[in-house]
């Protein structure tokens, strides 16, 4: 089973002014492409986990063989991680989240206003390549975290992203230059907030679900749940 890359959800050109036109086609198609194809060529050596999807062979991680554990971690992340971020933008994304988002954000931050502050801060401060996340922590509680490379929160410290922001040069550079500041006000234009409160929703009936058994080991089926249909 070959992965591939999955379709972008609007036109190229949708989210102009805030993000061009030119950089979504390089981006889906070329950078992401590329992941796809990247980790297709790394599976190559390894038939029994060409059977897996992206998400398996990631939350599978420590019990894969070595040879291929780079190629998940930066391909397959590369992968599962630009899927997800497509659908967290729109043209009619911007605002203000609602309903059981907007409530939780304000627990956890104080306002919608601090929790973007933050969130700009942290993307502002990835040195390099990487991306800036909402998550649930393993707390059950919302946060703001960030990731080098194309690392995901769910590895990198066991918390599930809801909300993601792209942050390496790739996705900004031919509009916003040095300007990476500029680049993360523009997303706060086009973030689909109701996705971003989808996925929260899904967290959140899981831990439901799940709220007397070990969270951490529970995570993995709550990740597959709204992140396994993105990706093949
Ligand atoms: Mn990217």
């Amino acid at each position: 089973m070959a992965h591939k890359l999955p379709a972008l959800p609007y036109d190229f050109n949708a989210l102009e002014p805030n993000i061009d036109a030119e950089t979504m086609m390089i981006h889906h198609d070329r950078h992401h492409q590329a992941y796809v194809n990247n980790l297709n060529a790394g599976l190559e050596a390894y038939p029994e986990q060409q059977e897996m999807s992206a998400l398996e062979l990631m939350v599978n991680f420590d019990s894969l063989p070595e040879g291929l554990k780079p190629a998940v971690q930066k391909q397959g992340g590369g992968h599962v991680n630009h899927s997800m971020f497509w659908t967290i933008m729109s043209p009619d994304g911007g605002g203000e989240p609602g309903g059981l988002l907007a409530s939780e954000i304000n627990d956890a931050f104080g306002s919608f206003d601090e929790f973007k502050a933050a969130f700009k801060a942290a993307a502002g401060g990835v040195f390099g390549s990487g991306w800036a996340w909402l998550v649930v922590n393993s707390d059950g509680k919302l946060a703001i975290t960030a990731t080098a490379n194309q690392d995901n929160p769910v590895f990198t410290e066991g918390s599930l992203p809801i909300l993601g922001l792209d942050v390496w040069e790739h996705a900004y550079y031919l509009k916003y230059q040095n300007k990476r500041p500029d680049y993360i006000e523009a997303f706060f234009n086009v973030i689909n907030w109701d996705q971003v409160g989808k996925y929260l929703a899904m967290i959140r009936v899981g831990e439901g679900v799940v709220a007397m058994q070990d969270w951490a080991a529970e995570k993995k089926a709550m990740l597959q749940d709204f992140l396994g249909s993105l990706t093949d």
